[in-house]
This record gives structure tokens, sequence and C-alpha cells, in this order.
């Protein structure tokens, strides 16, 4: 049941692989331009030991590069919860102090899952595909609520779902 595992485990080396390039890439650049201009701008002007500015450089640098990495990954991410991507990405630019990113963790909705005949992006609740009508998840025949596979009988009607002739339709299991 690959389907439903992806959607509850967290995995934090396959979240990871979400980032993209470009953000990695960006914290990279970030890194760098800010280590530039703590060393030799900064420096030249303020006559603060060379520690201090090595010491912000990398503060700083590490900050703002975790920022892109986590730009990045929203904008990867918010599509798979059917969130709008640019509207995360501007709250996470115009909001300052990495106010965006905790208000995105804070309000992301579920992991959409994908129907395994059309591919259309499912939410947890559904039970069918709403393009094609494939069955997602096994339901009683009589009250439609959600039923383990394993369940004899409906928990909720005590239907026997045995009668049922979904096991034709569960093409999903
Ligand atoms: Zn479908
Ligand atoms: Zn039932």
């Amino acid at each position: 049941m690959p389907r439903n595992d992806s959607s509850t485990s967290f995995s934090v080396s396959e979240e990871l692989k979400l980032i993209p390039r470009w953000s990695v890439a960006l914290a990279f650049v970030s890194f760098v331009g800010i280590q530039y201009l703590f060393f030799f701008v900064l420096h030249q002007h303020h006559r603060t030991p060379m520690a201090v500015h090595i010491y912000f450089g990398a503060s700083w640098g590490a900050l703002v590069a975790v920022y892109m990495l986590m730009i990045g990954y929203i904008s990867e991410d918010a599509p798979r919860r059917n969130m709008g991507k640019w509207l995360w990405i501007l709250l996470c630019i115009v909001l300052q102090g990495g106010i965006g990113p905790v208000i995105y963790f804070l309000l992301r909705q579920p992991l959409l899952s994908q129907c395994g005949c059309c591919g259309t992006r499912l939410e947890s609740s559904f039970n069918y595909c709403p393009q094609c009508a494939y069955k997602v998840s096994p339901n009683c025949g009589v009250c439609h609520e959600s039923v383990r596979i394993t369940d004899l009988y409906c928990t909720h009607c005590g239907h026997d779902l045995a009668t049922d002739n979904s096991p034709a339709k569960l093409r999903a299991y």
C-alpha cells in the first residue's frame, strides 16, 4: 500500500530531495556574498577584530542560506498540498525574520496523493477520484464510510463487506 504510506510517513531524506537545485545555488551564492560583505566591505571600514567579522559573516550567511533552502522546499512542497506556491514564496520574502516559513509549516495542508488511474491529485478525505471515479480507498457499500482492507464488517453500520463487489473495482490494492 505505498499510496497510503507516502501520505502518513515522514522521511527527512525524502523531504530534503524536494529542495530544487536553484535554491541550493541561491543559498550558496548568498552565503558567499555575505562572507564577502562582512570580510571585505565591513572589515575595511570598521576596526573591529577579524574574528568578530568571521563570526557574524558565518552566522548570517548560514541563516540566509537556510532561508533560501526553505523557500526552495516550500516552492516544491506547496503544490503537493494544493496550496498556492507563489503566494507562499511571496509571503516568505515579504514577512521578514523567518515568519513566513513558520506560518507555512503551521498552516500547511496534508499531502495530496495521486489517483492510480489518471494521476489527478486527491485529498485525503476522497474515497473516489473526482475525474475518473477510481476507487481510492476501501469503503462500505451501504454507508460509504472508509473501512480497512482487512475488515469483514463495516465499523459504522455493520454491513457485511463481503457482499459488496468492491474488490473487482478496488484496483488500488
Ligand atoms: Zn482518476
Ligand atoms: Zn457501512
